[in-house]
């Protein structure tokens, strides 16, 4: 897990623990999506309401549907996400694991649990193969 703590600018920007100038308000309550840093993009931690769980799980539908018509190893590759987002060559798929882990609390029906783990399953690291 990599999300950062939140905070909320004068202007209503939401900016990462980085970012902040120390004079920003803590991001807090819950959220109807997941947010991003305003000037790096890092992922930040916060609480979603239920569309925004809904938010993640279908944005993870789509990935899932996309990741599939990679190679594992094309998948691993910075900027190589279809679609998504990024922050400091990040592959976009682990924002989304970020996500998932923050909506992993919540009640999800079995089948919603099985997809999940469909998608950690694609997002696995390439197996190294040993040099002799
Ligand atoms: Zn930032």
């Amino acid at each position: 897990m990599f999300a950062f703590d939140g905070y909320v600018t004068g202007d209503g920007e939401c900016v990462c623990e980085l970012c902040t100038d120390g004079e920003d308000a803590p991001l807090d309550g819950e959220l109807d999506s997941p947010m991003h840093c305003a000037y790096c993009g890092r992922p930040l931690d916060c609480a979603l309401t239920a569309r925004g769980v809904t938010y993640v799980f279908r944005q993870m539908l789509e990935d899932i549907a996309a990741l599939r018509k990679l190679s594992r190893r094309a998948r691993q590759a910075p900027g190589a996400w279809p679609k998504g987002h990024y922050y400091h060559g990040s592959p976009g798929y682990e924002v989304m694991l970020d996500w998932l882990d923050q909506i992993d609390g919540t009640h999800l029906h079995r089948k919603e649990r099985k997809r999940i783990e469909q998608f950690r399953a694609l997002c696995r690291p390439a197996e190294r193969v040993a040099s002799s």
